[in-house]
């Protein structure tokens, strides 16, 4: 059943949250994905299958302006394709990481799936 259309971020834990799927905490510093709550990596990717358009799908970075002049604390995987000089809070290698584990839609669908597995 699709589910309400929502950006989903990838960031370090700055603090110590409940994980939403197994409810063991998430330690700070760890690889999470915002996505409505907070959720393990690991747990997001064995609960959910993601199948959505990289624009959505935010990475979390220093603080800059975009086009508009609004401050903006993420970029998106679509953004990342091309060189852009943003201070990416995520090392390349989660970022690959994170590459990985989707299943990424070009610009065909630009709907949300989110399956429960
Ligand atoms: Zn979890």
């Amino acid at each position: 059943m699709p589910r309400k259309s929502n950006n989903i971020l990838f960031q370090y834990a700055p603090k110590c949250e409940d994980c939403n799927v197994c409810e063991e905490i998430i330690p700070s510093g760890d690889l999470e994905v915002i996505y409505g709550d907070h959720i393990h990596f690991n747990c997001f990717f064995g609960f959910y299958d993601v199948l959505c358009d990289k624009r959505h799908l935010l990475i979390a970075a220093e603080e800059y302006m975009d086009e508009k002049l609004k401050p903006k604390t993420s970029v998106s995987l679509e953004d990342i394709d091309f060189p852009g000089g943003f201070n990416l809070k995520i090392s390349d290698n989660d970022v690959t990481k994170i590459r990985e584990h989707l299943s990424l839609v070009d610009g065909r669908f630009n709907t949300f799936v989110y399956l429960n597995k």
